[in-house]
């Protein structure tokens, strides 16, 4: 994850909501122990301000207990379901609230109030700015509680609505506009309520972080970051400048035309200030973007230009390769045909330990022969210079070639050597030699790799393709191996690879002549038990194929 530049500000943010409960549930706790103590003055949290009513201390623990309950996502049922409940009373007591001054006062609260110590007939009745308030705050903990409302906008909009409640209030408070936050003469809202609606309405706003406005606030990228930065003092600058204009002016430093001007220009400054601020930030954040693609650009041009140079160098090194084995087998074909020149007595008659000396020549010679051979069709193929000739051919017919040059291997080893044919007989589309370059690669390393039991190869149909299987009965190749041995030159390090030699290559290139018709090599294998390796092939010719209109001749 990325840090963002503002780690500190979207941590804060992110424990706002439970940080506006504790203080819902604190500022409850101070009223209600105010009123049964007695100190109206903790009621009213300032000196001068209007005490909270029983009620509103009641109502907020209740609020901040419910929110706190759901301030995050991942709340259980229960706790859903409880912070649903507790928000019932809160809702309750509002709409009572609300409704008081319509209805006429029903309970007695004068008495309510004086039975737990309170202040009786002084401010037991709930103003209905707050009661609004607090129903507010019960709407949008039912909105937390249900999911699919809680992923919905509504928690955000109804927690801008309880923020603006408190705000609202105390702006006219600040400002002297008694019906801000006084709609009923006498009835105004108390700081407690004030404070607390608001911290409740930011609380709520954040306690879903992902959508609206708290995303945009949260978001890592530069909006998120302006918001942040901006936010704060387009709230904080015009409420503090116009009440500092408003105590001069009350104070009778000036008069109401000097107190609006310099509001006004204060203003000017303090935006023309964060706008230049905010397109500072913005134009920086811009650079870095361009700074970072920039760097991207050059990164996949580097990037590039090793992939170019690394094609170069692999081609380089096949051709390196052919011509190196091209250059081995011109000799050794010499050396083998003067061996056949000497072994058939052509140049004098040989004694039998010469003959037995000449055959083991031979055998090395065939031996090395085969490791080039092997070598040159692989740099032919990772040089992409291997052709493939398509003629129809029948795969019994490719199968026995390939069985019988591998069987006499096997009957050296004394294994047991199945060939299953297709029946009927049938024909393929394909390159009949790299087919059985394959085939006998696959089956040599069977015999290779067998001690004991038997090697078979199976061919089989499967829609247009042609499966030959080659299996074996022989050590068989650890799982966390099977996808290594196709790798080139890679191979186990066993007494069997040892023993016999051999490149590494002969299953790479079998994979690689199998990708070039079109089909693919897959392995199958348990240590100890035995290998499968199935060779998939497209290119089944129809069974019977489209009689061919004869032309009379
Ligand atoms: P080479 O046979 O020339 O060593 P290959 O590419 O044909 O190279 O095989 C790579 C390795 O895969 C072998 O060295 C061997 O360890 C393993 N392997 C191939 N076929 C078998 C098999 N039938 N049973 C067990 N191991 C095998």
């Amino acid at each position: 994850m990325e840090r963002s530049h503002h780690p500190r500000t979207t941590d804060v943010l992110t424990k706002l909501p439970g940080f506006a409960s504790l203080f819902a549930i604190a500022a409850g706790l101070i009223v209600i122990l105010g009123w049964s103590l007695g100190l109206p003055e903790l009621t009213r949290m300032i000196p001068g301000f209007a005490p909270a009513p029983l009620r509103a201390g009641a109502t907020m623990v209740l609020c901040g207990v419910a929110l706190w309950l759901v301030r995050d996502a991942d709340a259980g049922t229960f706790r859903r379901f409880l912070s649903a409940s507790l928000a019932v009373p809160v809702a309750a007591v509002s709409l009572i609230a609300i409704g008081e001054p319509i209805t006429g006062s029903t309970i007695d609260w004068a008495r309510l109030g004086s039975r737990v110590g309170g202040v009786p007939g002084l401010t037991e009745t709930l103003p209905v700015n707050s009661a609004w308030g607090y129903l507010l705050t019960a709407v949008a903990v039912w909105t937390l509680c249900f999911r699919t409302l809680s992923r919905s906008r509504a928690p955000q909009w109804i927690g801008l609505a309880i923020f603006l409640t408190g705000f609202f209030a105390l702006v006219g408070r600040a400002f002297g506009v008694s019906a801000f936050y006084s709609p009923m003469p006498g009835l105004p809202m108390s700081l407690w309520t004030m404070v607390t609606l608001q911290l409740l309405g930011v609380g709520v706003v954040f306690a879903r972080r992902w959508f609206g406005f708290s995303a945009l606030l949260m978001d890592k990228g530069p909006g998120g970051k302006l918001a942040r930065r901006l936010l704060p003092p387009a709230i904080a600058m015009p409420f503090v400048v116009g009440w500092t204009a408003l105590i001069f002016e009350r104070a009778g430093v000036y008069g109401t035309e000097v107190g609006s001007s310099f509001f006004a220009v204060t203003i000017v400054l303090a935006f023309t200030w964060m706008v230049m601020r905010a397109a500072r930030a913005v134009q920086r954040a811009d650079a870095e973007r361009l700074a970072v693609l920039g760097r991207e650009q050059h990164e996949r041009e580097v990037a590039e230009l090793a992939l170019v140079t690394a094609e170069k160098a692999s081609l380089a090194k096949s051709d390196f390769l052919a011509v190196m084995s091209h250059e081995l087998r011109t000799p050794l074909t010499a050396i083998m045909g003067y061996e056949e020149l000497l072994a058939d007595g052509i140049t004098g008659p040989i004694n039998p330990q010469q003959a037995q000396q000449l055959s083991r020549i031979k055998a090395s010679a065939q031996h090395l022969l085969g490791l080039i051979d092997e070598i040159l069709t692989f740099s032919r193929i990772e040089a992409g210079r291997e052709t493939i000739r398509l003629e129809i051919a029948d795969v019994n017919r490719i199968i026995e070639d390939s069985a019988n040059l591998v069987a006499p291997l096997a009957d050296e080893k004394k294994l047991g050597f199945v060939v299953h044919l297709l029946d009927p007989p049938r024909f393929m589309r394909t390159d009949a030699v790299k087919v059985r370059q394959m085939i006998v690669n696959l089956l040599t390393n069977a015999v290779k790799f067998t001690e004991t039991g038997t090697v078979s190869v199976r061919a089989a149909t499967s829609g247009q393709n042609v499966e030959i299987a080659v299996h074996d009965t022989g050590i068989g190749i650890a799982e966390e191996n099977l996808d290594k041995v196709f790798d080139p030159f890679w191979q186990v390090e066993q007494k069997a690879t040892r023993r016999a030699g051999g490149t590494g290559l002969g299953l790479t290139v079998t994979r690689r002549l199998a990708r070039l018709l079109g089909g693919d090599v897959s392995v199958q294998s348990s240590m100890g038990e035995g290998t499968t390796f199935t060779i998939t092939i497209p290119g089944l010719a129809n069974p019977t194929p489209p009689a061919v209109p004869t032309t009379p001749t």
